[in-house]
Formats: C-alpha cells, structure tokens, sequence
C-alpha cells in the first residue's frame, strides 16, 4: 500500500506510533492545570514541547500558542486582527485554502473590503499585483492573509518578500503554513511573517491540536476564553497527547531535514519520467518552486477520478485535489485562479507523499500511473 495523500493528512510518523504506545501504557493522564503532580507533570511535558516546537520553528515560547489545528488558527487571526482595527480592507491570494477564504467571506458581509492578489500562471503570487492593491488601499490595510505553500499544487511563495511589501505599507501579515511546516525548514522569526499556523495531522502527529504563531503577543485577541490557559489566548484544557504528537512528529523531521533534498530529486525524476512515457502529461506549476513531496499530474481529457479509482485498485491512495473540492468534479478554485484549462483542471489527481517515504515509492506510483493512463486513455473520459 503506498498513502499519497499526505497534504491531505498525514499518517502519524514512526516515532509518534512508538511515543504513543509507550505513552498509553505508562500515562500520566491528567488535567493539564490541576496542581497535583500528574497534572504537574503533564504540564511540565507541555512546556517541554512548546520549547522544542520554538526552537524548531524559530520562534521564542511564548509566541507559540497551541490550540486544536489549522482552521481554528486561521479563524483566530481574523478574530484578532480584525476586531481590533479600524482599518477595513482585507487582501487574500486568489489560491487560498477554503479556511482563508470562509474567514475572509464572513469580515466582508461585516463591511470590510475584501480585495483578491492574483497568482501567475505557475500559482506563484504575482507580487506587482499585490503592490498595486497595497498601493490602492494605502492606510486602510488591516490584514493581509496569503500562503506559505498551496495544498493541491505544493507551489511554494515568497512569503519574504511578500512580508516585506505588506510592512512597509502598515499592514499584518499572516501566512497560512499549514503546509509549509513539516515539509520544508521554516523559521518563524526569519519570515517577515506577523501570524502563523501549523496543524498536528498535516506534520505526522495525530488529529486535533495545532499552534499559532505570534510575533506580539500582546496584541494578540483570543478566540476561546476558557480558564486562562495558554497565558489567556487560548482558554480550553489543552489537548497534551496532540501537542506532545506534535513535537515527536516534528522533531523527528528536524533530524531529517537532510532527507528532503533526496526526496525532491526522487519527485523530479518521477515527474520527468512519467512525463517521458505521457509528454501529454500535465504537471501543476511545474515552473515554479514546490514544495519536495508534492507533485499535481494531469492527463489532459481522462477525469481525475476514474485515475484515482485506478490508483486505489493498485492500492495507491491519492486525492483528485484538496479534500474539501474532492466531491467537485470541475476545475478547483485554484486551478482556475492560475487560469488552467477545464480538460487539465479536471484530470488532476495530487499525489502527496512525507519526507520519510520509501525510497521505491514513486517507482511503484509510474508503474500504477501507467496502468490507469494506459486503460483509460482508450475509454476517455470527456
Ligand atoms: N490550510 C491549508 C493550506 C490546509 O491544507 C488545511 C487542511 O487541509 C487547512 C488550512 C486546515 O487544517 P486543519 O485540518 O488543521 O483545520
């Protein structure tokens, strides 16, 4: 079995399985607050993985803000940025995740202005178009919401420059990472980036908790109130097996970094030879940086679905595009945004895999690929 669907959710890495088993065995398991000493220790654990998740993500303690994942983050900024400012225009990329997007939709029916930057054809931000916006709405800049890395296309932006463009016009910066953490090096306090996210499952680590990045905490305005957890930025009894998760699954990628070289050579290579047998085949922003595990592949004219039943015969898991667009069958929001035609829009499967893959993995993938392509290029499916 080969899962290929990583960007969609991870499968919990090896050292999370065995941290895990230990840690249900041995507990403790405790509230977090209480002051006997398993609940303690527990929080002792916590503030263990808060500094190992800083010192990983280049951040200090205290601006790392755990909480339940990527969505409630994403929500949090807005609720922050937005209820404190008198500022009333928005700026979003025109390729981000639908958490962005609902967020973003939902300040503009309370009256500020939602303005869209455009990428280019490779899903790169167009940063030109960004100034020009930047420029526009000049001192009315509230919030500036654009990602670090898409999940269907895996391109990567320049979250540096873009940083640097939206303060010299006053504005907050937050980058949607929740794919960019855990897949390439990132170091918050080196972004140019005001509020991050980051997502257990997305990182190998198990489902429901996730952090915050925040470069001024005290500015920062809470979403849940709860009972003062989380220096009262986020109230709620922390979710310590998801955190604790967390910070095996990404420390185990820290001492692995080294790996992602050898897995963007392997995912180059399989593009080039799937691209040898199919030169038809289509790869989503091939010109552009991506992230090393992600590859968008379409057979122009055969529906990305009947691939992906294909694939799922041979045993191989992939998604046609983000699992939120998966029960779409046309073009994504994304793809159109890069202005991708319908008959390579809707042939899309995205294959997504982690940095700790076998090494025969994407042989396994061209082999299945071809299969699929071979059977359904005969039959066409529109
Ligand atoms: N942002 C991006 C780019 C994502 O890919 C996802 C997950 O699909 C999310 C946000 C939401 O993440 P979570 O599942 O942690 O809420």
């Amino acid at each position: 079995m080969i899962y290929a669907d990583y960007n969609g959710s991870s499968q919990p890495n090896p050292a999370v399985k065995e941290y895990l088993s230990t840690r249900f065995t041995e507990g403790p398991f405790a509230n977090p607050n209480a002051i006997h000493s398993m609940g303690q220790k527990i929080n002792l654990t916590i503030a263990k993985c808060r500094k190992l998740l800083s010192e990983i993500l280049g951040c200090k303690s205290n601006q790392l803000i755990f909480n339940s994942g990527a969505s409630e983050g994403i929500s949090n900024v807005f609720f922050s940025a937005l209820e404190q400012t008198d500022k009333k225009t928005i700026i979003i990329s025109s390729i981000e995740h639908s958490a962005v997007i609902n967020a973003a939709k939902f300040y503009q029916n309370k009256g500020f202005k939602l303005e869209i930057a455009p990428v280019n054809q490779d899903g790169v931000l167009n940063l030109s178009e960004l100034k020009n916006l930047l420029e526009k709405n000049k001192n009315d800049i509230a919030l500036v919401s654009i990602m670090a890395a898409n999940n269907e296309t895996g391109v990567v932006q320049p979250f540096k420059e873009i940083g640097e463009l939206v303060h010299q016009y006053d504005g907050l910066y937050f980058s949607d990472t929740t794919q960019y953490i855990g897949k390439t090096d990132f170091k918050f306090n080196e972004s140019n980036i005001d509020l991050a996210v980051t997502s257990s499952h997305k990182v190998g680590g198990i489902i429901g908790s996730g952090a915050i990045l925040i470069k001024e905490p005290t500015k920062f305005l809470p979403l849940i109130f709860g009972g003062g957890q989380e220096s009262g930025l986020r109230g709620g009894t922390q979710n310590y097996l998801g955190i604790e998760t967390m910070a095996v699954a990404l420390n185990s990628f820290n001492e692995n970094l080294h790996k992602l070289n050898e897995c963007l050579e392997r995912r180059l290579n399989f593009e080039k030879e799937i691209k040898e047998i199919y030169p038809n085949v289509v790869i989503v922003g091939d010109g552009a940086e991506r992230l090393a595990t992600t590859t968008l592949i379409a057979y122009p004219g055969i529906h990305g679905q009947a691939v992906q039943i294909e694939l799922e015969s041979q045993d191989i898991f992939v998604t046609t595009s983000s699992a939120c667009s998966d029960n779409e069958p046309n073009t994504s929001k994304v793809l159109k945004a890069m202005g991708i035609e319908d008959n390579v829009g809707r042939s899309v499967v995205r294959i997504s895999l982690c940095w700790g893959q076998k090494p025969d993995s994407y042989k396994k993938i061209v082999t299945a690929l071809d299969n699929a392509y071979k059977k359904l290029s005969q039959l066409k499916s529109f």
